[in-house]
């Protein structure tokens, strides 16, 4: 499959002032194909959002780069380059509410987009819009309405729209539906997946629910502390993790399936994720990991192939 988008040694760190930095990504090393969803996992803390975020620009690079479809992207976009760049890439936000802006008739918020990055006529637009109410599920007369007259997974229908509405190629779902009901999850999870067979989406899936990454993604990618540790098919991390931070993660995951037990009290994982500010030497899990050895409180393990090039581990127990 060919590369569409690939982040190449991409970190994003905050100045908090005082001298201290606060490493949100770094060094992330990871290529999306035309056409397919990589899920990206982790607990809270971990830099997903920042990753995603930094991927399509909204956050300027600290280092590193992103090209997309052989071209390397600015370092920080001009107002330029969101206009050019927002007909390709797109966010579907975690909080559908506080993205859609309570003064704008969901038919505006839906049609701005094509408003502000093409030439089309107000008519065309409209009939855009109501097309794309259609295919979300909602009623042509739910365009003349305020967001607040909707449910939250009407509203994060309204969000798919209006990300998806300019056709972009390339899509990041925040945490698309962790602020849904779970009867609501599957119904706008299932939208996405009609979506992207239809539309030919490539997209960088964000979740903490594993066993939905693994439903919706090709490939699982793992992210500790702002440094991804495992990547492979979701199937493969998912049913056979390596990493020990991966194994914890999927051991402690909700399981929708109750034929499929799980040691829940061993599965805990230990402790808080240590502060981005003070990054540990050495492994970054090391202070959580039931499988630490003296090397790995000194020595940063890479991300290697293990079994096959498809499958990266970073834990010194596959060096
Ligand atoms: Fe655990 Fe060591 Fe592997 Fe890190 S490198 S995950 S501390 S075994």
């Amino acid at each position: 499959m060919s590369e569409l988008i690939a982040a190449e040694g991409l970190s994003r760190h905050f100045e908090l002032g005082g001298g201290q930095r606060l490493h949100a990504v770094d060094d992330v090393n990871l290529a999306v194909a035309a056409r397919e969803i990589v899920g990206l996992v982790g607990e809270s803390g971990s830099g997903k959002s920042t990753f995603g975020k930094t991927l399509l620009g909204l956050y300027p690079k600290t280092s590193g780069k992103v090209r997309y479809r052989g071209e390397t992207l600015p370092d920080r976009y001009r107002p330029a380059d969101f206009r050019r760049l927002a007909k390709n890439m797109q966010m579907i936000f975690q909080d559908p509410y506080s993205s859609l802006n309570p003064r704008m008739t969901v038919g505006e918020i839906i049609g701005e987009g094509l408003r502000l990055h093409s030439d089309l006529s107000s008519r065309q637009i409209n009939s855009r819009v109501a097309d794309w109410l259609d295919q979300v599920g909602l009623s042509g007369d739910h365009g003349s309405r305020y967001p607040h007259e909707f449910s939250g997974g009407q509203r994060q229908r309204i969000g798919i729209a209006r990300a998806l509405i300019l056709e972009p190629e390339f899509v990041v779902c925040d945490e698309p539906v962790s602020a849904l009901d779970v009867s609501v999850q599957a119904q706008v999870i299932n939208l996405l997946g009609g979506l992207k067979e239809s539309l030919g989406l490539t997209m960088l899936f964000i979740a903490h629910d594993l066993s939905m990454v693994r439903h919706v993604s090709d490939r699982m990618a793992v992210m500790y502390l702002g440094s991804l540790v495992e990547i492979g098919s979701a199937d493969a991390v998912y049913f056979e993790p390596k990493h020990p931070y991966t194994e914890l993660l999927v051991a402690s995951n909700p399981e929708p399936d109750p034929a499929v037990e799980r040691n829940r009290e061993s599965a805990a994982i230990r402790g808080e994720i240590p502060s981005p500010v003070n990054i540990p030497a050495g492994c970054r899990f090391a202070s959580r990991c039931p499988k630490v050895m003296p090397v790995c409180r000194e020595v940063t393990p890479e991300l290697i192939p293990v079994q096959d090039a498809t499958r990266q581990v970073a834990c010194h127990l596959y060096s």
